[in-house]
């Protein structure tokens, strides 16, 4: 198989597994950078994560412009993925999801942090995107090239991002890591609204999440993978 088709196949199944553990639902989606040309990204036409075929799968300039339609309809959102790509070359896959427990932390201001080690790859404290700050009312659809943008802005050099009443967008180096943070964070969220209502919380400290960011590699990512699939 070529690198192409691996990675085809790779986004078919991660969108599988983020709807199995929850993470999207009818809605969210997956983007891989293109192998073999960095200012192209792959994205599946609009449809349920968890139906996903590789026929489904587009190719996109950074714009948000698909190259080859043939008659498939795009997501209305694939300006986050574009926006991302083109700002943060280390960067070969977005997740862009509605993940139930991050949307708490989205409108209430909470900071969401790490609190369990298997969740330190969300950063040291995620960001919260509001599409109100400068585009005002709007159907809270990141649905152009500027709101693409904007939402790459407040991630800046980081991995997650929280979007207010509207859900999360997550990258990785590679279309594992970034499944990988994506389930975490939701996790990590849930974790934290139980932790709570029990008390103060103990994060992970700065120099925790460090340590745990900088040995996650494939020893992790790929036993989880695995078991996902
Ligand atoms: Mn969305």
């Amino acid at each position: 198989m070529t690198k192409l088709e691996l990675l085809l196949e790779e986004i078919v199944t991660a969108n599988r597994i983020l709807a199995r553990e929850g993470v999207v639902d009818s809605f969210g989606h997956v983007s891989a950078r293109h192998p073999d040309n960095p200012q192209r990204f792959l994205l599946s036409r609009a449809r349920a994560p968890d139906c996903i075929e590789i026929g489904d799968i587009m190719e996109f300039s950074l714009d948000g412009t698909a190259v080859n339609a043939g008659g498939r309809a795009p997501y209305l959102e694939r300006f986050i993925h574009g926006g991302i790509y083109e700002v943060r070359p280390d960067v070969h896959s977005v997740v862009h999801n509605h993940s139930p427990s991050v949307i708490p932390f989205g409108v209430t201001g909470g900071k969401l942090k790490p609190l369990l080690h298997m969740c330190a790859n969300i950063g040291h404290e995620v960001p919260i995107w509001d599409s109100h700050d400068k585009f005002g009312d709007t159907a809270l659809l990141v649905d152009s090239v500027a709101m693409g943008r904007d939402l790459a802005r407040t991630l800046g050099a980081g991995r997650t991002t929280l979007m207010r009443g509207h859900g999360a967008t997550i990258l990785g180096p590679t279309v594992r890591q970034a499944v990988f943070i994506s389930v975490y964070l939701e996790l990590n969220a849930k974790l934290q609204m139980q932790a709570m209502a029990m008390g103060d919380i103990k994060f992970l400290t700065a120099g925790e999440v460090d340590k745990i960011m900088a040995r996650t590699g494939p020893y992790s990512i790929n036993r989880a993978w695995e078991n996902w699939c």
